[in-house]
């Protein structure tokens, strides 16, 4: 039985919601929280891809999220094609098993992908959170911009952190009814951790480095590896070897092309401190102490304006026009337009300037699990469910 009509008619609603990597669980981890605190409407049934399989061990821990079926999917240096299909057959079963009453995806990575594709040609509804991102360039990102726009097409309702994201889908044909402005969850996430305390670990570096303008660096996307990633750690290193007030902590991404080339390039330098991935708390912990923030990924261009801190992003377009309009951040697409911006910072005096966050008031979750609620069990509409 997999077709919606023949469904069984238990009175709780299974919610299969399927995730594989660091920023699908920080998203989805407050969302599951709150579904799981309506036990009696609700059965959850979680699923791991593995796609980030070390990564992911310490937000599993941080929002207490329960695992049920982890589909070890990962293998170094596989092509995405190959995962693609891997995530595809291991799904298929739970799918078959479980019988969902909606699957749950996040996002833009390739697990969010397949079990969208997998959850569809089950005749299975899937329910996207965080949807109606585009660049409008489908190979930036690569190869997540087509995977928005692929499960755009999959999904039965469609949870957008923003009004410019609701007018996407509205403008790609997506019906009104269907799309449910809640907020980004990333910011129940931000909100969540408060003022819990950081390692010992990162304490130490941040008494080592106290007194510098620190500077929270990270890149990981594909579509920046070989020379763009390299330039733009030359650029690092040029700009920290000028500035004797200046350190770079640099939480690397386990991808091989990444450690290989800030190992080959920023190895050894003064006031450059190569780390190993960061968990959540350590992560806000750092953007929040460091003067600027450089980074290609889309997590932190949510998580910045809420700190008020600047930020140049490592990419020639952004999904998040948002945080383009705080005026906190700017796109630095290119080495030399990075490399312009980090020295016009310097001389500009970056200041912290607290905003709020165009990405949601940190209610989303509550939002996800009330809507999913009401289009399972066909409750009559609140009269006010999105957000103000
Ligand atoms: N992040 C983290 N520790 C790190 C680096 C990043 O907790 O060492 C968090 C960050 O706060 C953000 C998310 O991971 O919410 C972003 O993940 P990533 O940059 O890998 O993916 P993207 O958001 O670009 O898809």
């Amino acid at each position: 039985m997999t077709s919606l009509d023949s469904r069984k008619s238990s009175p709780r609603k299974v919610v299969l919601t399927a995730f594989g990597t660091r920023p699908e669980l920080i998203k989805l981890g407050p969302v599951l929280a709150e579904i799981e605190t309506r036990a009696d409407l609700f059965q959850t049934v979680n699923v791991n891809s593995g796609q980030h399989a070390d990564l992911l061990v310490p937000f599993v821990k941080l929002f207490g999220t329960r695992i049920d079926h982890d589909l070890q999917v990962m293998r170094p240096n596989q092509p995405l094609n190959l995962l693609f299909a891997k995530i595809l057959n291991a799904i298929d079963p739970l799918l078959e098993s479980s019988q969902p009453d909606v699957v749950l995806v996040q996002g833009d990575t390739t697990t969010a992908a397949a079990v969208a594709l997998a959850a569809f040609q089950r005749r299975i509804p899937v329910a996207h959170v965080e949807a109606g991102l585009r660049t409008n360039d489908p190979l930036s990102p690569f190869p997540e911009e087509m995977n928005r726009r692929v499960i755009t097409r999959l999904a039965r309702w469609h949870f957008a952190g923003t009004k410019n994201h609701v007018r996407t889908l509205r403008n790609e044909g997506v019906s009104r009814a269907d799309i449910f402005l809640t907020g980004n969850p990333v910011v129940d996430a931000l909100n969540g951790i408060g003022r819990a305390e950081c390692s010992p670990a990162l304490q130490e570096l941040l008494n080592r480095t106290a007194g510098l303008k620190r500077i929270a660096f990270t890149s990981h996307r594909r579509e920046n590896f070989g020379s763009r990633l390299e330039e733009n750690l030359r650029v690092v290193r040029r700009f920290v070897e000028r500035h004797a007030d200046t350190a770079v902590l640099f939480p690397m991404h386990p991808n091989p092309v990444v450690r290989a080339t800030a190992h080959a390039v920023l190895a050894g330098v003064d006031r450059v401190h190569l780390l190993e991935p960061l968990d959540y708390v350590d992560f806000i912990r750092l953007l929040s102490e460091s003067w600027l923030i450089a980074s290609d990924s889309g997590g932190v261009q949510e998580e910045a304006p809420s700190l008020g801190k600047h930020l140049l992003i490592l990419r020639e377009s952004t999904e998040r026009q948002e945080v383009l309009e705080t005026g906190l951040a700017q796109l630095a697409g290119t080495p030399e337009l990075f490399s312009e911006m980090l020295h016009s910072h310097y001389w500009n005096n970056v200041i912290a300037v607290p905003t709020k966050n165009p990405f949601g008031d940190g209610r989303a979750a509550p939002r996800i699990a009330r809507i999913l609620q009401r289009v399972l069990t066909l409750e009559p509409a609140p009269a006010k469910q999105v957000m103000a």
